[in-house]
């Protein structure tokens, strides 16, 4: 769980994940396999690193949790 808001913290451009999105679609109930894009964000104060996926094309969205929190 993220006590931090987006604005208190910088994130770096989108990069390509080799890997596709495996959320499952519920509809189909198989894998959503859309590309999928990350983002690093650093809180200002140093202390939080956290990695913020999407796939483009499902709209799904999930946060990584960095290593250093
Ligand atoms: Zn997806």
């Amino acid at each position: 769980m993220r006590q931090y808001s987006d604005l208190e913290g910088d994130f770096t451009a989108w990069t390509a994940v080799p890997e596709p999105c495996s959320k499952i679609v519920v509809v189909s109930g198989l894998p959503c396999g859309h590309p999928v894009e990350v983002r690093e964000w650093d809180s200002h104060d140093g202390a939080y690193t956290d990695y913020q996926f999407r796939c483009v094309g499902g709209g799904h969205r999930w946060w990584v949790d960095g290593s250093d929190s």
